[in-house]
């Protein structure tokens, strides 16, 4: 097994032991992302030179007694394109954000950096973090590492973080960051056989995160196994006066918690995820983590989630309404592109119409309708009392059980454009089963469970208390005892569709990979 394709536990213990150096490791990523990123096209910024001075710096702090090497010294992470990382470009996806050279860094990243991390470069998605494919950014499209059985066809890497799911399947990096508004972290890690973790709303700082929906967003990372989570969540974490929605709650020791006890813990199954249409295999793949539990000492209990139905309609309300205006600072004064304009409106009207994509501008139309005079009340706020209705079904639940257990998606990954011209709520569907712990700002991870009869990952989806992912992912480690991780796929992008771009040049700079188009005013 080559260097990058360790766990990020097995290469933290490696660089403990001296037995591998943090320079080794980084070379070994960079590699992997020299052949790879021309046909998965994960990375939109390749940071190698930072990258490697970074890593230099945690070789000297490993040296000697390693007494003062940090949690994650050495360790090089994929950061999604929606972090904002000091003078390396931030694009959220998006053709307005462009040529952003962010002058501050998120917190989030900062804590990794604090913690030891080494930055590769920063990760495609799609654009603004709207849509479950990747399909939606503007530069490119990203490809899942995972193909099915016989078959040469491209599928989708799950989205928004597809960019990250993508290059933590195929080995491009050892972890990465990503975000989660309704779906984000948990589908494309279903989809590439990889472990993400959304925590609870507030667990992790959103200062320097682009916003969507700023009541839903949340980061968390995206592993090869549930004790990477652990670790990247751990350092990822923190109370932060700069996001007043950040929570002061200490998080335990989530890598100990991995070991505590599991026996005897309550394991709620709703019946209203039984949805219409779901495929037989989800439905075996569900009753065989039942199953595992079961096996592991757990009590299965029958729950009821009774307004499951009206979260994916009241969440493409809540979820654009923040989008709507959140976006409204994107005018072509402060960031990235502008259009030329006649006068200052003009300017305005040309950047946002040439700045943002279509599903983007969707979002912006729906949100900006159910928040006018009239129909507030009819969609809105309605929303909003859906999502109370949502959070207290959850309330009630926990009551009883220490954790919910379903499905994360209702099929595993689709073929690369192969929703292009379906009706745009066939990809809302696909967060059908995670929209739910984003509107009631829950813990949610989504780990492997099996492979489909094509041979393509499934996720099991595990919901938790808020506060407890001590406890999500003591569960999450039953199922991935049970059922293995999944390996890096055969590497068939290996040296395909030539070279990606050079790395970086500029000291501590970056590279572009994705061609910039200049605005152009259609007259
Ligand atoms: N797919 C969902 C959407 O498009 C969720 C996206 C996300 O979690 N960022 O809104």
């Amino acid at each position: 097994m080559s260097l990058n394709e360790l766990t990020l536990s097995d290469a933290r213990d490696k660089l403990r032991a001296k037995e591998i150096t943090a320079t080794e490791l980084t070379e070994a990523c960079l590699s992997a992302i020299d052949a790879g990123n021309g046909a998965l096209k994960a990375y939109l910024v390749v940071t190698a030179d930072r990258a490697l001075e970074q890593a230099k710096r945690s070789d000297e702090l490993l040296s000697g007694k390693g007494k003062q090497a940090r949690p994650l010294e050495g360790i090089p992470l994929g950061i999604k394109d929606l972090f904002c990382t000091d003078g390396v470009r931030t694009t959220a996806g998006s053709h307005i954000l462009g040529t952003f050279e962010p002058p501050y860094e998120s917190t989030v990243t900062q804590n990794l950096w604090d913690a030891g991390a080494v930055m590769l470069g920063k990760l495609n998605m799609d654009e603004f973090a709207m849509g479950s494919s990747t399909e939606t950014s503007y530069y490119g499209q990203t490809v899942n590492p995972w193909r099915a059985k016989g078959s040469d066809e491209n599928l989708v890497p799950g989205g928004s973080s597809g960019g990250s799911s993508a290059a933590v399947a195929a080995g491009l990096c050892m972890a990465a960051t990503a975000s989660d508004t309704g779906g984000s972290i948990r589908q494309p890690a279903a989809f590439t056989g990889t472990v993400g973790i959304k925590p609870t709303y507030g667990r992790c700082s959103r200062y320097g995160m682009v916003a969507f929906a700023s009541s839903l967003d949340q980061a968390g990372p995206i592993t090869r196994s549930i004790k990477d989570a652990a670790l990247m969540l751990q350092a990822m974490a923190s109370y932060d006066l700069k996001d007043s929605t950040s929570v002061d709650r200490p998080l335990p020791d989530l890598e100990k918690a991995l070991t505590q006890k599991f026996k005897g813990l309550k394991i709620g199954v709703p019946k209203e995820y039984r949805v219409e249409g779901m495929s037989k295999e989800i439905d075996a793949l569900w009753e065989k983590g039942i199953d595992i539990f079961r096996q592991a000492g757990a009590e299965i209990v029958d729950i009821s989630l009774p307004h499951t139905h009206a979260a994916l309609p009241a969440y493409y309300i809540v979820a654009p309404a923040e989008a709507s205006s959140n976006l409204a600072r994107y005018d072509g004064v402060r960031y990235g592109l502008r259009a030329d304009g006649r006068d200052i409106v003009d300017m305005y009207e040309e950047t946002r119409s040439h700045g943002f994509g279509a599903e983007v501008k969707r979002r912006i139309l729906i949100g900006t309708y159910v928040l006018s005079a009239g129909y507030y009340d009819a969609y809105y706020l309605k929303a909003q009392k859906v999502r109370s209705l949502i959070k207290r079904d959850f309330d009630d639940a926990f009551d009883t059980v220490d954790v919910v257990l379903t499905p994360t998606t209702p099929t595993p990954a689709f073929g690369l454009g192969s929703k292009k011209d379906a009706d745009p709520v066939e990809m809302y569907l696909n967060d059908i089963f995670t929209v739910t712990v984003n509107m009631a700002g829950l813990p949610g991870l989504s780990v492997p469970g099996g492979l489909s009869g094509e041979g393509l990952p499934l996720g099991l989806q595990i919901i938790g208390k808020p506060f407890d992912e001590a406890t999500v992912l003591r569960a999450g480690q039953v199922i991935e005892d049970a059922v293995g991780r999944m390996p890096v796929p055969e590497p068939w992008w290996a040296g395909e569709a030539g070279k990606p771009e050079a790395k970086a040049k500029k000291k501590a700079g970056a590279t572009e990979s994705a061609p910039e188009k200049k605005a152009t005013r259609k007259k």
